[in-house]
């Protein structure tokens, strides 16, 4: 990566905001638990003093309000009228009048309502700290005022064993959300260290890496896509390499085809110009030798034209296959038609023709110049190379939706296996003498195979058993 910042992992950041909320939650209901169990106190301690204070009233109303004595009692007693005027006080002496108590929170409360307590508040009376609980009977109002002091302060302490409870939890809690969370940024390392594998164009080659959970879902998902891009592009440089290697290939073929051109070119040329200047130098010669030599360039003559013929064929389907003229072609016509076009050489050489092409037309959209010569050729080579006394058979053995599959065989010479795979290549000839012999070019076969590709076909040869070879090819109905 180009540019690195340096930052508090996401995982850790999502755990310490999660865990500082949680603590504070924590201590939220730690100090409002605290609080309860504290008010639960002191209305506990608000209740027992509640029932002395009856005690100490079913006594007053006994005595009839006088010679009242509460002195024995661990506790303050001191007794009201409804308005707060101070009758009895165990704390104060006797003769000693106090102040009216209405103003005090527990005496304004029991005044009001029917009773209250005040938590801890200092006597102005006697100066000390008390728990004053006081409730409305009758026309009194009594209260009871216990010391705070520290057996007070126990009895009215909250109950805090639930604090280590809750704080366990929280540890418990946070560990539990540090692993998750720490999966979690497991989770995110793994799409880190994908996406820096990703960034230097590595292939992933096992997501099945990531974990189980969305992240590594959304992980596994990325990743594909991406190795399929990676691929993709991975094909296509392939591809342009092949590209180009085919593009070098061409060339090579290309150049090597024009120094064989030009090498097959000059033999004819070469023997017909030989041939015209003897004749124009020899002015002595006979008309028999005249006729000998005008015959034999006649027969170069010939074969050049067959060369330009076939090389033109070839550059056509290399160059400008779109250039071909395309039109319906009765492919059982056109058979028939080659066959009488080759007549007279198949009787010459005693050739048998076996035509299993059938009588239906067998109609196509091609070109048929091309389709023409792939015919003619098969049938030309035979009666060239196969010998005499023999047999060619053209069979129509298949036929689906789009394609037409032919079998052309003859039982002649055959060629041998070691040949077989370079026949169709151009200029190859499998016995040279021969093939000069014989007028070829060395182009037939390469011509026929160009053709049948042009017809979205393929085409092979092999050995016929019981001698002679055998083609096999097919040819698209619409080209
Ligand atoms: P050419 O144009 O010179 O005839 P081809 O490319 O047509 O050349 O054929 C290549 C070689 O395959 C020929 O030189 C010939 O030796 C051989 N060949 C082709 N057809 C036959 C056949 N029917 N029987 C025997 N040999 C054949």
């Amino acid at each position: 990566m180009p540019y690195k910042k340096k930052y508090i992992k996401f995982h850790l950041r999502v755990f310490w905001s999660v865990a500082a909320f949680f603590v504070l939650l924590t201590v939220s209901f730690i100090a409002f638990q605290y609080y309860r169990e504290r008010q639960y106190k002191i209305e506990q301690l608000n209740n027992i003093l509640s029932g002395k204070n009856e005690q100490i009233y079913y006594k007053v109303k006994e005595s009839g309000g006088t010679n009242l004595s509460f002195t024995e009692l661990p506790y303050r007693v001191t007794i009201m009228n409804l308005e707060g005027d101070v009758l009895y006080d165990s704390e104060a002496g006797v003769g000693n009048i106090l102040e009216n108590h209405s103003d005090r929170k527990e005496v304004w409360e029991a005044i009001q309502q029917t009773g209250g307590y005040d938590v801890r508040r200092k006597s102005q009376t006697t100066g000390e700290i008390y728990f004053y609980s006081a409730q409305r009977h009758g026309e009194y109002i009594i209260r009871t005022a216990l010391p705070y002091d520290n057996d007070l302060i126990v009895t009215l302490k909250a109950d805090l064993h639930f604090i280590p409870i809750a704080i366990l939890i929280l540890l418990l809690a946070g560990v539990l959300f540090y692993t998750v969370m720490k999966r979690l940024g497991e989770s995110i390392d793994r799409l880190k260290r994908f996406v820096s594998k990703a960034y230097k164009e590595e292939i992933i080659e096992s997501p099945t890496d990531f974990p189980n959970n969305e992240l590594g879902d959304i992980s596994r998902h990325i990743a594909q896509i991406y190795n399929k891009l990676i691929r993709a592009k991975k094909d296509l440089e392939i591809e342009q390499l092949q590209v180009a290697a085919q593009k070098e290939e061409k060339d090579l073929i290309k150049r090597q085809l024009t120094q064989n051109i030009a090498h097959e070119l000059k033999t004819p040329v070469s023997s017909i110009q030989g041939y015209l200047e003897t004749i124009i130098e020899d002015e002595n010669m006979t008309r028999e030798v005249l006729d000998d030599f005008i015959e034999k360039s006649y027969v170069q003559s010939t074969r050049l034209s067959s060369l330009l013929q076939d090389i033109s064929y070839l550059t056509r389907i290399d160059e400008a296959p779109e250039l071909i003229k395309r039109e319906p072609v009765d492919i059982a016509k056109l058979i028939r038609e080659v066959i009488s076009d080759v007549s007279f050489q198949l009787n010459a050489n005693n050739i048998k023709i076996v035509n299993k092409s059938g009588d239906m037309p067998l109609p196509c959209y091609g070109s048929l110049s091309l389709l023409y010569s792939i015919f003619r050729n098969l049938f030309d080579n035979t009666i060239a190379y196969a010998g005499n006394n023999i047999e060619a058979e053209i069979e129509l053995y298949k036929e689906d939706m789009g394609r037409y599959f032919f079998s052309y065989s003859d039982t002649g010479i055959g060629i041998p296996q070691e040949h077989l795979p370079r026949i169709f290549e151009r200029f190859y000839r499998v016995d040279k003498g021969r093939s000069r012999k014989a007028g070829g070019t060395g182009l037939g076969l390469s011509v026929v195979k160009h053709a049948v590709q042009f017809h979205r076909g393929d085409i092979s040869a092999q050995q016929r058993p019981g001698g002679g070879i055998i083609f096999l090819f097919s040819i698209a109905k619409d080209s």
